[in-house]
């Protein structure tokens, strides 16, 4: 036996020793329960983060697709090598047949335009404009054999354009601006006069029916017409206004020292910050006016006839805004060419189409045929041909300074910061409760935002 077995101290020491070590392996044991018990907790958690970026992945996914078949679509979709109810821009079967009966009753004609626009108290219409508009004008369109894009090829000589594009590009503008600077000459406005086609836009505008007119056109002979600015959204800018192209800056300059500058081929500089001038025409590479985007859901929604005149109907993201109004909302086609399968047009599809009509010439016939029509169902006998025809002689006859009507837009707007030549700044465009609507008399319009 040993000293410590007889040792009662020695013995608790040992005992002690043992305890202690016991508890330690206890301790390590459930340490170790811990730290897998902490591992599946994380585990857990991962596999829950795991779940949640793969359904966040999945979504990105899905959306991805769906933009991408928009964009097929809308870039082949001319070609045909997709149709739009593949890419699901046709919305038109949510109606039943007695529905879609009565949008046009089936009939196609130009009376049926007429009297929807004469018999309808005050129907909104929602136009959509072209280049076709203004050929009349000798203002050549975008891309007929002899538009503007056939014609540009001219300057395609000049040192580093490699196509006419560029002339409208912005990052070739930054390089070289002496192209646009010439080109910008023979597009000044005051250079071509309103065509009849305006003036009915005009016409349809001072009596009480144009509730917004959304144009391509950079030309402001909606403005030279005497069409208000809050009634048009100019989804490419126009030669209305002038600024820096220096985010930074951006500062304003007046139309007539701008023009100096054209005029002496000299490309016009800021006097702040001497960066480059540019008039607020949309280039390729810039975004479309803030305006285009606020205003085009509540009015297409709100449209009881959709006009849509001289486009092709190829620009997106202008030519979407057909697809835009209610499946009940008739939209008439007035344009040399058949156009706008793509979008989902229906005037060629007999089988489906029971709301569009395709009226086919050219925008100053079809208007004009289009008064006449509007003269024979008009019970309240406006006249709507003579009126037109008046204020056709009228422009013919005094040849308004269209470069003044833009210069004294532009002081406007000086005056009056909120004005209308930057209608995305001002309150009335922002709030639809304050959307003008035609109910109440034209000259005393009161607020309604609710489709009739
Ligand atoms: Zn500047």
């Amino acid at each position: 036996m040993s000293a410590a077995a007889t040792d009662p101290c020695a013995q608790a020491q040992i005992d002690s020793h043992q305890t202690l070590d016991s508890v330690r392996e206890t301790l390590a044991k459930c340490q170790a329960i811990l730290n897998t018990d902490h591992k599946v907790h994380e585990a857990r958690r991962a596999s829950q983060d795991i779940d949640e970026q793969w359904k966040k992945f999945q979504d990105a996914f899905d959306q991805m697709n769906k933009n991408m078949i928009s964009q097929i679509a809308q870039t082949f979709g001319n070609e045909g090598l997709i149709s739009p109810a593949q890419a699901g821009l046709v919305l038109n079967d949510t109606l039943s047949a007695e529905e879609k009966k009565a949008v046009l009753n089936y009939d196609f004609s130009i009376d049926a335009v007429a009297k929807i626009l004469v018999t309808k108290t005050k129907p909104r219409v929602v136009v959509m404009a072209g280049a076709g508009i203004s050929v009349s004008a000798g203002i050549p369109d975008f891309r007929s054999p002899d538009g503007l894009y056939a014609r540009l090829k001219e300057y395609t000589d000049m040192p580093e354009i490699s196509s006419p594009e560029e002339l409208f590009s912005i990052d070739y503008f930054k390089r070289n601006p002496i192209p646009f600077t010439l080109r910008a000459k023979d597009m000044l406005p005051g250079n071509f006069q309103p065509t009849m086609t305006h003036l009915f836009l005009k016409l349809l505008d001072e009596r009480g029916l144009l509730y917004r007119l959304y144009s391509q056109n950079i030309d402001t002979l909606e403005t030279q017409s005497g069409i208000p600015h809050d009634k048009t959204v100019l989804a490419h800018g126009s030669f209305h206004d002038v600024h820096c192209i220096n985010p930074e800056c951006k500062k304003r300059m007046m139309l007539p020292e701008w023009r100096k500058s054209i005029d002496e081929t000299t490309p016009p500089k800021c006097t702040d910050c001497g960066s480059l001038v540019k008039p607020d025409i949309v280039f390729f590479g810039e975004s479309l006016p803030d305006r285009f985007a606020q205003l085009q859901k509540a009015d297409f929604a709100l449209a009881d006839i959709v006009i849509i005149l001289g486009t092709s109907l190829k620009v997106a993201p202008f030519n979407m805004l057909a697809t835009k109004s209610t499946p009940d909302c008739p939209r008439v086609l007035i344009n040399r060419d058949s156009v706008g399968e793509n979008i989902g047009l229906l005037h060629n599809d007999k089988e489906n189409n029971y709301r569009d009509i395709f009226l086919e010439g050219n925008c100053d016939d079809q208007v004009t045929a289009l008064m006449k029509a509007m003269d024979k169902h008009d019970k309240e006998k406006r006249g709507w041909s003579k009126k037109l025809q008046s204020m056709h002689d009228d422009i013919k006859n005094k040849k308004t300074d269209g470069w003044a009507a833009v210069v004294q837009q532009q002081r406007d707007l000086v005056v009056s910061e909120s004005g209308p030549l930057e209608p995305t700044k001002r309150k009335s465009s922002k709030d639809p409760s304050r959307r003008v609507s035609f109910d109440a008399n034209e000259n005393n319009p009161s607020p309604v935002n609710t489709k009739k």
